[in-house]
């Protein structure tokens, strides 16, 4: 936490703003449009999964749909398409970001219409930080007209072309969860250039009321609005937002210094007008069985490192769904390694690591 969570959380109790509604929930929103720029609006919700739940909704998919899915990302990114019925079809990454390949893309769009019919939607995400191939993936999705829901959960202070992650798709989310660069403890954001789907958004998230004296409803209503006193925490975490960017680029930097040089160990450059916040970094080692032997030797001496994410594809929840792959995002996953990324890592914290590493690889 930074210094100013406490004060607005402590207005909220005072003024009594105890309430899916409030000031915090204003000035949260009114902070994110800032950060992400002014010709973008917010709706603060429950969590980034409630806003990709909302999201596709908004998009249009329903029951029986397909919906083009990045497989290299976490489940949450994917389940809100089984909420609605909708049927999930993966795609492979590319080398350059980890991201959704728009080969691969292109492909699947081409074979989808064949066989079934055009997709309803994408779901592209900015793993780890990274910005997708946003021109790429944007020019094939307007080519078919399929809007894009960017999950920008992981990227909360990224940049491409100096323009904020989280503004390229036709809805973006975000993600204030315990575990992402900032948080409300849980909760998340829908962003949108267009002010109808951010309305509808916090309708549909406040129960969907009709505009009548008494309750009155024609639509499915969900509970998904953020409490006024976690979007007093999230007000005190966006003044701190580029500190923490700050400290994840330098862990990043720290780890490549230090760690670069050594034989068959490589990690994700930014190619040129791509800015990473860097939240979690990652190293690909040369095969599965050095990955395993780093992230033992790092257990051995209580450091946690986790591998990258588990493909979608591979996962038993989401078997039966179609997927258009080439091994990479396997591959990523069996050779790649998240280390020890907080914002609060000191000095004597990562050359604990980076020692551990080049001892168990000399
Ligand atoms: C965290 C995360 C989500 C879900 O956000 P929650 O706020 O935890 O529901 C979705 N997609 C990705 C890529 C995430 O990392």
């Amino acid at each position: 936490m930074g210094d100013t969570e406490q004060r607005y959380v402590k207005e909220a109790f005072e003024t009594n703003w105890i309430a899916p509604l409030g000031p915090n929930v204003n000035g949260f929103e009114y902070a994110i449009k800032e950060k992400l720029g002014n010709s973008v609006h917010a709706a603060v919700l429950s969590s980034g999964t409630a806003a990709i739940h909302l999201g596709l909704q908004l998009l249009g998919v329903q029951r029986g749909d397909e919906v083009l899915c990045q497989s290299f990302t976490f489940s949450a990114s994917a389940n809100p398409i089984l909420y609605l019925g909708a049927k999930p079809v993966f795609i492979d990454s590319e080398k350059d970001t980890w991201n959704m390949s728009p080969l691969l893309l292109r492909q699947a769009i081409e074979n989808r219409i064949e066989e079934k019919g055009v997709p309803k939607a994408i779901i592209a995400v900015h793993l780890y930080g990274m910005p997708y191939k946003v021109e790429a993936i944007q020019r094939i999705a307007n080519e078919y007209n399929i809007p894009v829901l960017e999950d920008s959960a992981e990227a909360l202070g990224s940049t491409y072309k100096n323009k904020a992650c989280g503004t390229f798709g036709d809805i973006g989310v975000l993600s204030f969860n315990g575990n992402k660069i900032i948080t409300t403890s849980g909760g998340g954001a829908l962003v949108s250039k267009n002010k109808a789907y951010t309305d509808k958004a916090i309708f549909l998230a406040t129960q969907a009321r009709d505009d009548a004296p008494h309750y009155q409803h024609s639509h499915i209503g969900y509970n998904y609005r953020m409490s006024n006193v976690l979007a007093g925490i999230g007000r005190g975490q966006m003044e701190v937002l580029q500190d923490r960017v700050d400290s994840r680029r330098s862990n990043y930097a720290f780890y490549q210094n230090m760690l670069g040089s050594l034989k068959g160990i490589e990690f994700l450059n930014e190619a040129d007008g791509y800015y990473s916040n860097r939240w979690l970094s990652c190293i690909l080692t040369p095969s599965f069985e050095i990955r395993e032997r780093l992230r033992l030797a790092l257990l051995d001496e209580n450091i946690e490192s986790r591998p990258l994410w588990k493909p979608l594809h591979l996962q038993p929840i989401f078997n039966e769904c179609k997927q258009f792959s080439d091994g990479t995002s396997e591959s990523l996953f069996n050779r790649g390694l998240c280390l020890p990324s907080g914002s609060n890592l000191c000095r004597a914290d990562l050359d604990r690591v980076t020692d551990c590493i080049k001892k168990t690889l000399l």
